[in-house]
């Protein structure tokens, strides 16, 4: 069985071994070492990457107790030089660490406990048993969680049987029975765990809690240690500067400066579209003017050429506001568009007249007695739709 090396040091970042055997898997190759530093994916953390021989490790997973390399690669001959890539195995250690500091925390001042951790490459989370959880409680448990990072408090780890158990204050209860491996944190924290961690809290860095969301019983906190929430402050403070600089204010005064600009918006548009229908009122008399009275009937036929279908929708309401009209209007956009319309008093199946001519733009569409609406791709027949409709208006009044 392979030697699980990265449980005695994790800080072993090159190393040389032996092939065991090296078999098919999937569409690549399992490497089988004598021994590893290469951490497989479990316990909610990702495997290790590196390089075996200069061949990529694509992944390092644990198979009924072998641990497997993959790699895209037979490798045939029996010593191989190993390299793990250490930014990523450090940055996995110090949010691994960061984990179970907060978990710590979130325990002894909240009676929270952890139902779950996830350490992905882009994302830390943790889900915690509790039911409140406000910004106050934020910053008094990231207070508590640098407070042991500022300690420096020396991070090791001891292997135990299971009656050995009670000597310890365990945060939890381990998923072995056999070989349970104790991680301690000073003398503050005892948790069973089979991960990377760094060597003093002091590693770590920073711990930031992110952001937070209610789920159905427990809460789930996303946050950054050491490297990642540097990135993560570099990122947001390069933001801020942006942002205050595009609008010639203080960063404290930004959150104003932009409540401000959306209320003034939200009136602007208010504004905008009460000028919008007051134009449109004014257009749909031009257009009833221009219309012609056949049998007490007045018939209105427009095209417009780029004009949007919301505004044609509106002018058509206003038009047949008015007694005994009809209304015939089309649009050229991308496509060809139609919205035919009548006043109550006028005894015409509106849905009917525009499916009847629809074929004529190979279109499609529909709606009520009274107004209905349609589009097609054949826009340059357009101009024949509208005049077949309105010789069938004809003929019906
Ligand atoms: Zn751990």
């Amino acid at each position: 069985m392979t030697k699980r090396l990265y449980h005695e040091n994790s800080y072993i970042r090159e190393f040389k071994a032996t092939i065991i055997s090296c078999t098919p898997y999937d569409n690549n190759y399992a490497l089988i070492l004598d021994k590893t530093y290469f951490y497989p994916e479990g316990g909610g953390q990702p495997s290790d990457s590196g390089t075996i021989d200069n061949w990529e490790v694509l992944n390092v997973i644990e198979e009924e107790g072998q641990m497997l390399h993959i790699i895209a690669q037979e490798l045939n001959h029996k010593n191989v030089e190993c390299k793990i890539d250490w930014n990523r195995r450090y940055d996995l250690m110090q949010q691994h660490t960061g984990q179970h500091i907060l978990s710590h925390c979130f325990l002894e001042l909240f009676n929270g406990k952890t139902d779950s951790f996830h350490l992905g490459d882009n994302s830390v989370s943790i889900e915690i048993n509790i039911n409140d959880f406000d910004h106050n409680r934020c910053n008094i448990i990231e207070d508590m969680a640098n407070e042991i990072i500022y300690s420096n408090l020396p991070i090791s780890a001891i292997i135990v049987h299971e009656e050995e158990l009670q000597k310890f204050p365990l945060r939890k209860q381990p998923s072995v029975k056999d070989q349970i491996r104790i991680v301690k944190i000073g003398d503050i924290d005892y948790s069973p765990c089979g991960g990377t961690h760094v060597m003093n809290t002091g590693e770590v860095g920073i711990i930031k809690i992110i952001r937070w969301e209610k789920l159905k019983e427990s809460y789930r906190f996303e946050f950054l240690c050491g490297g990642r929430a540097l990135k993560d402050y570099r990122y947001k403070n390069t933001l801020l500067l942006s942002l205050c600089a595009r609008f010639s204010v203080k960063d404290y005064d930004l959150d104003k400066v932009l409540i401000k600009l959306a209320d003034e918006n939200k009136t602007l548009r208010k504004d905008n579209a009460y000028l919008k229908r007051s134009l449109i009122k004014y257009e749909a008399e031009e257009l009833y003017n221009q219309g012609e009275v056949i049998q007490n009937t007045k018939i209105i036929k427009w095209i417009f050429k780029g004009r949007k279908i919301d505004e044609i929708k509106l002018l058509a309401t206003e038009i047949t506001s008015h007694p005994r009209t009809i209304s015939l209007l089309g649009a050229i956009n991308d496509t060809a568009q139609i919205v035919f319309s009548r006043s109550d008093d006028v005894d015409i199946d509106i849905n009917l007249l525009l499916k009847t001519v629809l074929p004529i733009v190979d279109g499609k569409g529909g709606g009520s007695s009274k107004t209905a609406q349609g589009g097609g791709n054949a826009t340059q027949n357009l101009d024949n739709l509208i005049e077949k409709a309105y010789n069938l208006v004809l003929s019906k009044i």
